[in-house]
Formats: C-alpha cells, sequence, structure tokens
C-alpha cells in the first residue's frame, strides 16, 4: 500500500484557482456481464428491454444534451449530440438484437457489439475517429448501466466540499458536477485540449487534468487541495499545509473582490505608461465575461473550434454570423479575428479532412500552410470576416508565419476575395487592419522585413517556445524545459518588439505567458503594448499593471536580458514581483 498522506500530484493546469475539499471517487464502472442463454419464446421480451433502455439512455442524453447548450451553449453541446448519434445508428440495434436472436441476453449482446466496435477503432490511424472510440464505451455503459438498473457512481451524494476525481471525465459528467457547484476536478489522463478541460475553463470550475493515477490512490472522503495555477495536488495533506492554503484561499477571494473594482481603470503602471488589456475567446458566449472583467478587446479569436465535432465545413454565412453577433457585442473595441489554425493536434480532432496521418503533424501542415493549400477553407472564412466587418472593428491575423512569401500568399488570396466582393457589391471594411501572430522562431528572426508589411504583430508564446526550445507544449515529459523566462525567448520578444516599433506598429502577445502575472514587469519592461488573457485573468493582469513602475521594469528587463540564466532571471524578477505585491 503505497503511502497515502500528504501525496504530492502534478499535472497539467487547465482552470486556475484552489480548492480545498473531500475526495469523491468517481470510478469507472464496471459491470459484471455473465452470458445467460435466452428461450426461444422470452426473445422478444429481451429485445423490448434493450429498447427500453436504449430510449432511457436517450432521454437522459437529451437532458444532458440540453443542459450542455443552456450552460454553455451551442458549440459545446454538439459533445452530447454525438453520443445520440450512436444509439441513433440503425446498424448498432440491429447487431445487437441479431444476437439475441441467437440466444444472447440483452447486457451481454450489447457488450459484444460494442466490443467489436471497439476493437475495429483500435486499427484506425486517424486519431480523430480513434478517439471516439471513448464516446462509443460512454454510451455502451449507459446503456448497460440502465439494463442493469445500474448508474455511474451517483453524482446526487456530492456534498458541497466535493472535488470530483477520476479517470476520465465525460462532458455529461461535468455539466452534473457544474450543477451540484462542486469545489475542483481532478482526473487521471487528459490535456488542455480535451473535452473536460475546455468545458472546465467554460465553468470556472478549478481543474486539474494529466495526473496519471491519482484515481488509483485517492478515496472517497480524503482530504484533497486542487491548485489549479501550479497545475498541483495534495491528497491527506498536513493540518499545516491545510491551513496554508485555506489562507491562500482566503486571500485569493479578497483579491478576486478587489480586482472586481478595477474594472474601469486604466491598464496603466504608476507613472503613467498605458497599455491595453484584452482577452482570448474560442467562442461567442465568452463575450460577456470580457466585458464584465473590462478587456478593452479581444486579441486572439481562436477560430478553430467552430470546426470541431461536425460532418461538414463552416459556411461563409455561418463565419459571417458568429463574427458578426461576437464585433456587435465589442461595439468599440476591437477584435482580433485569427483566421483559422487547424492542424497540428486540432486537425486530428476534426476529421474533416481527407488529409494523410503526418508523423510530425506540429511540424506539418497547420494554420496557414493548410489554409493555402485549401484555398476554399481559408476563403469562406475571409468573405466571413470581410462581410462582418462592417458591423464592428475587426482586425485579421494569420497565424503560423513562417517567411514572408507566405504572409504574401495570404495577402494575395485575401485581395481577391476583396475584389470580387467590391464586384458583388457588398460593403466590408476597407481599412482592415492585417496582422500576424509570430510563433515560428523563423518569422521571429525576421520580424524587421515583416514588420514593414502588416499593421499590427501579436507574439504567440505557446508554440513560439515550443519550437524555439524544441519542447513539445503537451507533452508533460519535457514540461520542466518549456520556459517562458529562457533567454533565447526573451530575447526574441524584445528583437520582436523593438523592430515593430522601429516600424510603427503595435505588439501584442497572446500566448498564454502573457496571461501570467509573475511575468507581467518584464513583458511590461520589454515594451509589450497589449495582453491578451483568458478572460479570468484580466483583472489580475491590470492589477499587475498598475502595481509597477515603467521605468523600474525597464530597468529590470535591461538587467534580465544580460542574464544567461535562469536563476539569475528569476532573481530580479522576484524582486520587482515583491515590490509589486
Ligand atoms: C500561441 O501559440 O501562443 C497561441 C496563442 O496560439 P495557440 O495556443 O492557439 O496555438
Ligand atoms: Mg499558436
Amino acid at each position: 500500500m503505497p503511502n497515502r498522506k500528504n501525496v504530492i500530484f502534478k499535472g497539467v493546469a487547465v482552470s486556475s484557482g484552489i480548492a480545498i475539499g473531500r475526495v469523491f471517487l468517481l470510478e469507472d464502472d464496471e459491470f459484471c456481464l455473465i452470458h445467460k442463454e435466452i428461450p426461444a419464446n422470452a426473445k422478444d421480451a429481451e429485445k423490448k428491454r434493450l429498447d427500453d433502455a436504449i430510449e432511457k439512455t436517450r432521454t437522459e442524453l437529451k437532458i444532458i444534451y440540453g443542459k450542455i447548450h443552456d450552460i454553455l451553449g451551442e458549440s459545446y453541446s454538439h459533445i452530447a449530440n454525438v453520443h445520440i448519434m450512436i444509439l441513433d445508428d440503425p446498424s448498432f440495434r440491429r447487431d445487437i438484437y441479431k444476437l439475441i436472436n441467437d440466444g444472447a441476453n440483452a447486457e451481454y449482446a450489447v457488450f459484444k457489439v460494442l466490443d467489436k466496435i471497439i476493437r475495429s477503432f483500435e486499427t484506425i490511424k486517424d486519431d480523430y475517429f480513434k478517439e471516439r472510440k471513448v464516446d462509443i464505451q460512454d454510451v455502451g455503459k449507459k446503456i448497460l448501466g440502465n439494463l442493469l438498473g445500474k448508474q455511474r457512481k451517483n453524482l446526487a451524494n456530492l456534498g458541497e466540499d466535493a472535488v470530483v476525481v477520476s479517470h476520465n471525465l465525460t462532458p455529461a459528467d461535468t455539466v452534473a458536477i457544474r450543477e451540484k457547484l462542486v469545489k475542483g476536478f481532478v482526473t487521471d489522463i487528459g490535456g488542455k485540449t480535451s473535452h473536460t478541460a475546455i468545458m472546465a475553463q467554460g465553468l470556472a470550475i478549478p481543474a486539474i487534468v494529466g495526473l496519471k493515477a491519482i484515481s488509483s490512490q485517492a478515496r472517497t472522503g480524503d482530504i484533497i487541495i486542487l491548485d489549479g495555477d501550479k497545475g498541483e495536488v495534495i491528497l491527506n495533506p498536513t493540518l499545516e499545509i491545510v491551513e496554508k492554503y485555506k489562507k491562500e484561499y482566503d486571500e485569493q477571494s479578497v483579491k478576486r473582490k478587489e480586482l472586481t473594482k478595477l474594472k474601469d481603470l486604466s491598464a496603466e503602471t504608476t507613472d503613467n505608461h498605458k497599455v491595453s488589456i484584452f482577452a482570448n475567446i474560442d467562442n461567442p458566449d465568452e463575450v460577456a465575461i470580457i466585458l464584465k472583467n473590462g478587456a478593452t478587446g479581444i486579441g486572439l479569436y481562436r477560430t478553430e473550434f467552430m470546426y470541431f465535432n461536425r460532418d461538414s465545413m463552416p459556411s461563409e454565412q455561418e463565419h459571417f454570423e458568429k463574427y458578426s453577433k461576437v464585433v456587435k457585442e465589442m461595439s468599440a473595441y476591437p477584435t482580433i479575428i485569427r483566421t483559422v489554425d487547424l492542424g497540428g493536434d486540432k486537425l486530428a480532432k476534426m476529421g474533416l479532412l481527407n488529409i494523410e496521418q503526418e508523423d510530425n503533424p506540429f511540424l506539418g501542415l497547420r494554420a496557414i500552410r493548410l489554409c493555402l493549400k485549401y484555398p476554399k477553407i481559408f476563403i469562406d472564412q475571409l468573405r466571413g470576416i470581410l462581410k462582418a466587418s462592417v458591423h464592428g472593428k475587426i482586425r485579421l491575423m494569420y497565424p503560423m508565419i513562417s517567411g514572408i512569401d507566405e504572409l504574401r500568399e495570404a495577402n494575395e488570396i485575401l485581395e481577391r476575395v476583396k475584389v470580387d466582393l467590391r464586384k458583388e457589391n457588398v460593403e466590408f471594411d476597407e481599412e482592415m487592419e492585417i496582422g500576424v501572430m509570430i510563433e515560428v522562431p523563423s518569422a521571429a528572426m525576421i520580424i524587421d522585413i515583416i514588420a514593414k508589411e502588416v499593421d499590427f504583430v501579436s507574439i504567440g508564446t505557446n508554440d513560439l517556445i515550443q519550437y524555439a526550445l524544441a519542447v513539445d507544449r503537451i507533452n508533460e515529459n519535457v514540461a520542466n524545459l518549456y520556459d517562458p523566462l529562457h533567454p533565447a525567448i526573451l530575447r526574441f520578444v524584445k528583437q520582436i518588439v523593438n523592430e515593430c516599433h522601429k516600424a510603427g506598429i503595435n505588439v501584442g502577445m497572446c500566448g498564454e505567458m502573457a496571461g501570467d502575472s509573475y511575468y507581467t514587469p518584464i513583458l511590461l519592461g520589454l515594451g509589450l503594448d497589449e495582453f491578451s488573457v483568458s478572460p479570468a485573468k484580466v483583472p489580475t493582469i491590470k492589477r499587475a499593471i498598475r502595481g509597477v513602475s515603467f521605468t523600474d521594469v525597464q530597468k529590470a528587463a535591461d538587467e534580465i536580458l544580460k542574464c544567461g540564466d535562469k536563476g539569475s532571471i528569476v532573481k530580479i524578477l522576484n524582486a520587482i514581483n515583491v515590490v509589486a505585491n
């Protein structure tokens, strides 16, 4: 029996905040499936039992679907809809009936059919379809649960101090959790882009995924602390540690309340150097929260989200409607719409394009490369964006630009689209600004050339760090090497800012580095003009900016740029952060 006192787990932080509570272990269902011979005269009754279980499952899924839709909006509800589609597949029921006709009981027949489908998924190369195996398993568990009168351990028993611990969580579990207002949740598997992680952020519940073995070590009732910012979980902590975190939690609550007062204040240092704080969004539902938190623009609208969990590409009209809604709500504030960044892990999850699985998808046909190779996708989106541009202040941004020719090629397509729209007498903003993300080291190296041909740039540190340091951003085995303070990254940022300012254009940052207040002084000191962060982090970053003097952070940045090792950099940054707090 491993030591279960004060055990620390490290995982992937996906939704911030501290939670202190008791473990509610949500175990995977285990069904005891016995093969029973069904006599000929009972086969119809057995089929009826199956039909009832399927209908019950469908009703449950529809309720879940409705709840997801109400709470999180259209784009998330597709997740539950996939489950309903599996139930509706006629061949699924036909195969089960066939086994019942051969004399099997309904549970065993369901199990056998699912097992066969799941096995067939194992041979599939495409990651998207391979992952759908989990959806089949989820649906199967629900039908078997209804046949056996057994449910996944009842979430109704959840107390208010519950931190849900599970090997994995389905979207349906996640919605049930939200209804119970649990403190947080943690899982063994999953990465930043898993459905669960995406939904946790939308629900603003502290959450950590990818903890590997937490569900096998935790027991219901154990005390658990979850630090959703550090990605750390402590199981059965000492009293001293509980007290420490309670204090931190209380401090965080007070700070959060205090932070709401900053909403209408400017993002300005103590010596009046002003910058902008924008927010990153994935779907239009997030606009209300970013305005409530005082963001003065959208610095990154990740449009890929609308391509997931569906069978067809979004139409020009769909693009137009989504973007118009967002920019109307943003009113006078700007919205930077990034053209679609499909590819890498994101293409695998989409399954819309018939593209061979690549050996190195992050170095493959991704983002602007994919759009240039498949211009129809690009053109539909550009037309939608341009049409929406009369309804608000849109800026257009290309992802993953690696050289000037790519930028020019994208701009040529944009110009052709504009010519067509003019011919069609469709109005659009002729002055719409065009920018690029700087997230590939080659683009950072030639920023002086790029800066002369764009209206703005935004630094994508998530990828810039991955590509510059050769560290896969979603691989936990090298997470310790993924370092925003690596001198190479800081020099890149400095060079990008300097060259852009020389060219007279603004520089933003929309990677996660911009949303971590620890880095705010160095980024300010390096001269960043705009911080684009996740909606919940807007007030924290504003506070960090308002707590320092520009002169001080510039001096600190000059000192930091001379450092070659992390220790010296951290020392200077810690000193300035202590003063700021
Ligand atoms: C980035 O790379 O920093 C970025 C913001 O883009 P994404 O995380 O969507 O790749
Ligand atoms: Mg990126």
